[in-house]
């Protein structure tokens, strides 16, 4: 049977083990880097860079296995260097988890630039509390002013 293509993220993870925090790849391998025939890196399954080719990624991680994204940098390329034009826009979804919670990429948006304002001194944390309705969501833009 022909494999999926994209391979899905179910496809992948059921292709690991999680080993000591990392995220060890069970399958193939190319070149001593994970690899799926047809596709390349299944870490860009679980970084979501399906259909961003000009991003790459580079482990930071010893164990040449490893597939556990937050062990990998994601680099855009230079525009410059293939003549592509401005880089398509890329949520990273290692965002969207943090202390444990989960948020949307709309929330992570909305964290960001509030974030922003309030370390610029536009606005205040009170300012943005007014303007918050989620709450987990201003415990987040809190948690990171006082970083
Ligand atoms: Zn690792």
């Amino acid at each position: 049977m022909p494999r999926k293509y994209p391979p899905t993220r179910e496809y992948v993870l059921q292709r690991t083990e999680e080993h000591h925090g990392h995220l060890i790849w069970t399958g193939r391998m190319y070149k001593n880097k994970p690899h799926i025939g047809h596709f390349g890196n299944p870490v860009r399954v679980l970084l979501e860079l399906v259909g961003h080719p000009h991003r790459q990624v580079r482990p930071t991680c010893s164990e040449p296995r490893c597939i556990e994204p937050h062990h990998w940098q994601v680099i855009a390329e230079n525009p410059l260097w293939h003549d592509h034009g401005p880089i398509k826009k890329w949520n990273d979804p290692r965002k969207r988890v943090m202390g444990g919670v989960t948020f949307t990429d709309r929330e992570v948006e909305e964290i960001e630039d509030n974030v922003a304002d309030v370390q610029s001194g536009e606005f205040t944390l009170e300012d943005v509390r007014e303007s918050i309705k989620s709450d987990h969501v201003f415990e987040e833009i809190k948690r990171r002013v006082q970083m």
